[in-house]
């Protein structure tokens, strides 16, 4: 797991990138990674230039042919390998999630675990890519579909779980033959560097797995090289949008998932303590830096508000803010000094808005921490669906409460929203819940669940402005995005037998 890392002129580390199984060192352009606990830069990361990114791509397309035709059960024995030596260096790659993105321990290890089921999931890639064959389709003919690699595929992932989300991508796009160019977020670039490292001690052969550090430059060379096949992307909307506009109109397949404000509705008959409870966690878990986040609990009646917001407030009283790495925890700091601001910014604009702050996270200072981008818990009541405050994704701490007269008209709101990532429904009621799962306008549903992030069985994926494309990410639908079916129909004529020309369509057998 040790490269050896250029190095600045003061001595910090400089993360470069990793191409054909190498660490390849690059100081023309970097940027600094922070740490957010400290508010201390901690080492710089490499943005790679088109022709670094464009050797990353020459890379995986000399890998691809061979690649493409080693049996699926060598590639699963490889993600076997890898699974193993991902777990061996858990520890290790989640206190890198902790050092730069700020989240605490236990919760950077359930990143690292829900990505690691990806992997297991990429170990039965051969079953996954059995086709669909047809014996006798007509007289003497057999057909049937096979599922085809794309060659160079890419993806372009956010900040907020820089292990996970690469991992909802590569273990699936290698494991289905294609060779893969990644360019993670630039605010914590160390875990997936990691895992690129780990790929190779896994057997992995070189080219088949890249990563370039970047920005724009990067991303925009992905775009635009017609030898990427595929580019999936995760971030927020705007965006994914520029990402599925530019790829798709470049030939690309694109899918682009984006961003989320995303509901939760308590009705009268739900059982509070436990819906505050997953409240809590939803809404504050990771410091709101999810796209799953709960951001807005919507409750049915006044009686059933005044109560939640009554416990949501003796619960956050009792939340501890701090360093990451401090285990008794519940939430660490926002990713950056700029991503503080905002958030904060969002804050000042609720009250000003009209909203009543129930909670007021903006004095918090962590002893020790004084320089860390900590934001203590928000909470907004008699949030209105006006306000940019319910509109807009904050991506932090604030939980608004909007205050609805039924059922119905709360799930109008959630319809009503440009959003349709996650939901969530809290009651005892079976036939409120069920008819709440069919109808709503979203692409993930909690009945009690509050995160109803699907197992890597099943796929992830958003409605409306959350996803831009067809296909949702890993599970079933990442074989479908990383491969393309090819249908073939034969007949070997037997016995010398001739046949003369047909000219009409042959019709019914
Ligand atoms: P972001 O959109 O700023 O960045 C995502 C990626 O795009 C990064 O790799 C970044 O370097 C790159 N990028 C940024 N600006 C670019 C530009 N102008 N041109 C080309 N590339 C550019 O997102 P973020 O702040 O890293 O992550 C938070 C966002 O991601 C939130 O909106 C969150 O909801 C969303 N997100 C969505 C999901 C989902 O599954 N729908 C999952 C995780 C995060």
């Amino acid at each position: 797991m040790n490269a050896t890392p250029a190095k600045n002129v003061d001595n910090t580390e400089i993360i470069g990138h990793f191409i054909n199984n190498v660490d390849v060192a690059d100081s023309s352009r970097c940027v600094p990674v922070t740490n957010p606990a400290t508010g201390k830069i901690t080492r710089q990361v490499a943005m790679a230039s088109q022709e670094t990114v464009e050797s990353a791509i020459a890379a995986a397309e000399a890998a691809f042919p061979q690649w493409r035709d080693t049996p699926p059960a060598k590639r699963a024995r490889i993600m076997f390998k890898f699974k193993q030596l991902l777990e061996e260096h858990a520890e290790e790659i989640a206190a890198a999630i902790t050092d730069e993105h700020g989240k605490v321990l236990d919760d950077a290890m359930g990143e690292f675990g829900r990505g690691v089921e990806i992997v297991d999931y990429a170990c039965g890639i051969p079953e996954l890519l059995k086709g669909e064959y047809s014996r006798n389709a007509g007289p003497g003919v057999d057909s049937w579909s096979e599922f085809q690699p794309l060659g160079v595929v890419a993806g372009i992932t956010p900040f907020n779980f820089p292990a996970m989300v690469p991992m909802w991508m590569y273990p699936m796009a290698i494991a289905c033959g294609n060779t893969f160019v990644l360019k993670p977020s630039e605010k914590d670039p160390t875990a997936p560097m990691l895992a690129g490292r780990l790929l190779k001690a896994a057997g992995l052969p070189d080219g088949v797995f890249n990563i370039v550090n970047g920005d724009k430059e990067a991303v925009d060379t992905l775009l635009n090289d017609a030898r990427v096949q595929a580019i999936s992307f995760v971030g927020s909307t705007a965006i994914a949008e520029y990402i599925y506009t530019t790829g798709t109109k470049n030939g690309k397949r694109v899918q682009a998932l984006g961003g989320a404000k995303n509901h939760a509705i308590v009705m009268p008959d739900a059982d509070i303590d436990n819906a505050v409870s997953a409240l809590m966690g939803a809404a504050y878990g990771s410091c709101g830096e999810r796209c799953m986040a709960i951001s807005v609990a919507v409750c049915v009646g006044d009686e059933t508000a005044n109560s939640v917001v009554k416990k949501l407030r003796e619960q956050i009283a009792n939340l501890k803010v701090g360093a990451g790495t401090d285990t008794a925890n519940h939430m660490g700091p926002l990713v950056s000094k700029v991503h503080y601001d905002k958030v904060r910014a969002y804050v000042d604009l609720g009250i000003t808005e009209g909203a009543d702050l129930v909670a007021d996270g903006r004095d918090l200072v962590v002893d020790g921490h004084e320089d860390g981008f900590f934001l203590g818990p928000c909470l907004f009541d008699n949030v209105s669906a006006d306000m940019r405050i319910y509109r807009e994704e904050i991506f932090g701490p604030v939980l608004c409460i909007v205050r609805a007269d039924s059922q119905e008209q709360a799930m109008q709101l959630i319809d009503d929203h440009e959003y349709g990532n996650g939901t969530c429904i809290f009651t005892r009621d079976g036939e409120a819940a069920r008819y709440f799962a069919d109808n709503i306008k979203v692409g993930m549903v909690g009945i009690n669940v509050p995160l109803p992030v699907p197992v890597a069985y099943h796929s992830f994926g958003g409605w409306k402005r959350s996803l831009f494309g067809d296909l949702f990410a890993y599970g079933p639908d990442s074989v479908r995005f990383y491969t393309r079916r090819k249908t073939i129909t034969q007949r070997w004529p037997s016995g010398g037998i001739r046949e003369k020309a047909q000219f009409s369509f042959p019709g019914r057998q």
